[in-house]
């Protein structure tokens, strides 16, 4: 990956001839474009002058928006990723002498670089593990418990993802119960929700049920993933929990000075589920992928399928022959390879990778 510009060296540094383009429609959600109701909002919004720093008309539409969604008088901040939105949450929660429960598969333990420790000038992460990469009430409980002297961390907030990085979806009472043990020991409760709308759009509920009715404290609320170009949601339903959280954003480099390019495709696609709409795409496609992938012998299916991600162990030999089909994909994600659907995923697309993996299998 670095330096940029190796893309092709790196190819071939593998072993194998690039006899096809390289092809990334499943290799993440983030490989996608623009949305083109995004896209025609960036457009608009480029059509006047406005007040910087999000100060801007649009920015307060975006955050009513937000507001309108989740039913409360919620605090909403715009940063450029959802690292940003993960480790300035959680910096904002804890104290340098605190620590955070999370599973052990979790993107701020896994994918973060250390961005919520460094954030949070040392806060440590305590991860824990949990089936289908759900973190498990009962482990939060016990990694509270194991100690309470002043030489451990102490244990100041729980965060866990939904959807998980294996694809799989909380349910509302999955996290009640979280948020239940998290209040009995004084955590706050972070969701990263990078997803976050294909867990709404799998499950049918109202964003508020899936979190502050259910206890969550803070999210963040991806747009990147769902079609934005560099947008994530920092949500506040605690209000005095996001006290001076400007001042934060800003210290990290997180203060857009042209806010309105972050926040203009918010209200556009909180219209009318739009947002949902969307999502919904990407979880069928990635429901498409799986009933083919049934239909395959010698496929292996990982976990359930619940949002846009199927997971499935092939034949290793396959894996040769689709990369040098062309198909890129994530082998280090879970226990085999990971298919990400996105709003662009063709149905065709999905068709053309079930032949490529039935004549490599
Ligand atoms: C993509 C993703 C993020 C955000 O990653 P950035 O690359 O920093 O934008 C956070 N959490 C999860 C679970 C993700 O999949």
């Amino acid at each position: 990956m670095w330096p940029f510009g190796l893309v092709n060296l790196t190819d071939t540094q593998e072993g194998h001839a690039v006899s096809h383009t390289p092809n990334y429609t499943f290799a993440s959600d983030n490989t996608s474009g623009l949305h083109p109701e995004v896209m025609r909002a960036l457009v608009e919004a480029n059509e006047y002058r406005c007040a910087s720093y999000g100060e801007d008309k649009i920015t307060a539409q975006a955050a009513d928006a937000f507001r309108e969604l989740f039913e409360c008088n919620c605090d909403v901040y715009f940063v450029f990723t959802g690292t940003a939105a993960n480790s300035l949450a959680l910096a904002s929660l804890c104290q340098s002498y605190h620590s955070v429960i999370t599973h052990e598969l979790s993107h701020v333990e896994t994918d973060e670089c250390g961005a919520p420790e460094f954030f949070s000038n040392g806060t440590k992460l305590l991860t824990t593990p949990g089936l289908l990469g759900k973190i498990d009430p009962a482990a939060i409980e016990h990694a509270v418990n194991r100690r309470h002297d002043i030489h451990y961390p102490k244990p100041r907030a729980v965060t866990f993802s939904c959807p998980t990085e294996l694809g799989t979806v909380y349910r509302p009472d999955e996290i009640e119960a979280i948020s239940q043990v998290a209040r009995r020991h004084g955590l706050r409760v972070h969701m990263d929700g990078a997803r976050f709308a294909n867990a709404v759009a799998a499950l049918g509920v109202s964003a508020a049920d899936l979190t502050w009715r259910a206890g969550v404290d803070v999210l963040s609320f991806g747009g990147t993933k769902l079609g934005s170009m560099a947008s994530e949601a920092v949500v506040f339903f605690s209000r005095e929990l996001g006290e001076e959280f400007a001042y934060r954003c800003k210290q990290a480099g997180q203060l857009a000075s042209k806010m309105r390019f972050l926040t203009a495709p918010w209200p556009v696609l909180l219209r009318d589920g739009r947002w949902l709409q969307i999502a919904s795409h990407a979880n069928q496609m990635a429901r498409r992928l799986r009933a083919g992938l049934e239909m395959i012998s010698g496929v292996n299916l990982l976990y359930p399928t619940e949002a846009n991600a199927v997971f499935a162990r092939l034949p290793e030999r396959a894996h040769k022959v689709l990369r040098e089909a062309g198909w890129r994909y994530y082998l280090f994600i879970g226990d085999g390879a990971r298919f990400m659907c996105s709003w662009s995923t063709q149905p065709e697309e999905v068709d053309a990778l079930l032949k490529d993996i039935r004549s490599a299998i």
